[in-house]
């Protein structure tokens, strides 16, 4: 049983028992299981839950929390398990909600654009599920993640540059409360002024206000044509200045990806692209035919101003594939580099015009610390990704990657960006959010002491728990 034990005080068989007239046999304590839920991709601890549950309706999530608030035990939902900042590790133990069952489209509105979804279902299998409507939902974290967990680490990924982020594609949420009770936070409308935003408050929650059951989203036309670029430049900061060009020049961009020097020799070893091993961007456009070649050649013309060479475009779908998919690996791509390696991944963001800057001191400090961490940036939004590689086993290693990734966020802050621009906070980024945020973390533990006083849902993530001070909630 883990360390902070709410749950010693009610026998393992008792709870189980109690689970199992919610969900019959769908409640476990099998030893894998649970620590297929308490691992993920990043390098923190593994934290396994005490039971894994698999609810199918939004009733018998409604129990659960029902039951876990009585019995005052944690309540942590879990999608894909793909976050990268220990969002959905179980650092309380308690009962780990696997959404995957819940994976169903509820309802197409082709003509409003949207679609009504349970939060288990990945992304990939909305879009199968979308192909023959013209439709699409385009936002892409690489990894194969949970509209429920998409939704609730405010994820974004390649495409937001051109489509947003799951906050701008987010349109109504059904929400189980910590208290049991089932809220919808908005009608189908494009747009409301009713009352405060409550959508856009679980929107990044990480679970910790409340379970997600329903999520509407808005979807987009399947693009007419889609043609993708790559372009190498003698430095990071040319890659970035061509960026910003194509950007402020109007051009829609689908997505523009930047990948250093060492990440492109990581991409190189592991999807043997044959590039340069320089800075490079890759493009993606959408549109019309005419439209999409149109944007293709002006980018060409911005890049080549930038010192851009070797501009190569991919027009079939095969060529595409190839491209996208191995940047899809990065992850992989990185830790081809040093094999055995684990990696330390961080994102940050800051506004575009000083992206150039914070690449180039952030590149600067890796150079002075001795490690490895290839660069991958959506750079279209000033977000970028390291992938600081580290021997699991070098407390020296992991102490060196922590106050790079450390200075790295407070570098972003300080250029008046953030300490994560995708990934969310979990338990990784939790030391920033005061330096980022100041008095507004205060608000964010009052809002979570309104919906959830026993901190059962999530605990441990976002912020630290402290004692009460004057001008908290009574
Ligand atoms: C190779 C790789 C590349 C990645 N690249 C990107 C990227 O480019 N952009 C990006 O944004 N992310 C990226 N990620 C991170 C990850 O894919 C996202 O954080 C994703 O949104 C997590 O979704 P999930 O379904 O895996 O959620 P999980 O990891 O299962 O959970 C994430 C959080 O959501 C909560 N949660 C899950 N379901 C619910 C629910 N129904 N109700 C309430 N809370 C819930 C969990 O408690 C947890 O706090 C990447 C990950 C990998 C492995």
């Amino acid at each position: 049983m883990s360390a902070h034990m709410p749950i010693a005080a009610h026998p393992m068989d008792g709870l189980l028992a109690r689970l199992a007239e919610i969900v019959g046999e769908r409640a476990t304590r099998a030893p894998g299981v649970l620590a297929d839920h308490g691992r993920s991709e990043a390098y923190h601890a593994a934290t396994p839950p005490d039971v894994v549950v698999y609810p199918e309706s939004t009733a018998e999530v409604q129990a659960i929390v029902r039951l876990c608030r009585e019995m005052k035990l944690p309540v942590v939902a879990f999608g894909a398990g793909t976050s990268l900042e220990g969002n959905a590790a179980a650092l309380h133990g308690g009962v780990c909600l696997d959404m995957g069952r819940m994976n169903a489209v509820l309802k197409v509105n082709a003509e409003d654009m949207d679609v009504t979804v349970q939060p288990g279902i990945t992304r990939k299998q909305l879009n199968a599920q979308l192909r023959d409507t013209g439709l699409f939902f385009p936002i892409d974290p690489g990894a194969d993640a949970s509209i429920g967990g998409m939704t609730s680490t405010r994820a974004s990924g390649t495409m937001a540059v051109r489509y947003g982020t799951m906050k701008d594609n987010v349109l109504a949420l059904e929400v189980v409360l910590a208290d049991g009770r089932v809220i919808r936070t908005a009608q189908r409308a494009r747009k409301s002024a009713a009352g405060y935003d409550l959508t856009r408050l679980f929107v990044g929650a990480e679970g910790t206000l409340g379970v997600i059951t329903q999520v509407t989203l808005k979807l987009h036309p399947q693009p007419e044509a889609i043609s993708s670029a790559v372009c190498a430049f003698p430095d990071l900061k040319a890659a970035v200045d061509t960026a910003i060009a194509v950007i402020q020049s109007g051009v829609p961009v689908a997505r523009v990806e930047l990948l250093d020097a060492v990440m492109m020799r990581g991409m190189n070893l592991h999807a043997k692209l044959g590039l340069p091993e320089v800075p490079h961007l890759f493009f993606e456009f959408h549109g019309s035919k005419a439209y999409v070649a149109e944007q293709a050649e002006t980018t060409e013309a911005l890049a080549t101003e930038f010192g851009g060479e070797g501009f190569q475009w991919a027009t079939t779908p095969e060529e595409r594939s190839r491209l996208w998919h191995a940047r899809d690996n990065t992850l992989y791509a990185g830790l081809a580099l040093r094999p055995g390696a684990k990696a330390m991944i961080t994102d940050v963001c800051v506004p575009i015009s000083r992206l150039a800057e914070c690449l180039v001191e952030t590149a600067a400090d890796i150079a002075q610390t001795g490690l490895t961490a290839p660069v991958v940036g959506h750079v279209g939004d000033g977000n970028f990704h390291l992938l600081v590689l580290i021997d699991p086993a070098s407390a020296e290693e992991l102490g060196r990657a922590k106050a790079f990734c450390d200075r790295l966020a407070r570098r972003a802050i300080a250029l008046e960006g953030t300490c994560t621009g995708e990934h969310g906070v979990g338990v990784g980024k939790m030391d920033f959010l005061p330096l980022e945020l100041g008095d507004a973390v205060d608000v964010m533990r009052l809002v979570k002491g309104a919906l959830d006083p026993d901190g059962i849902l999530n605990p441990g993530k976002i912020f630290r728990p402290r004692d009460r001070q004057q001008g908290d909630a009574p």
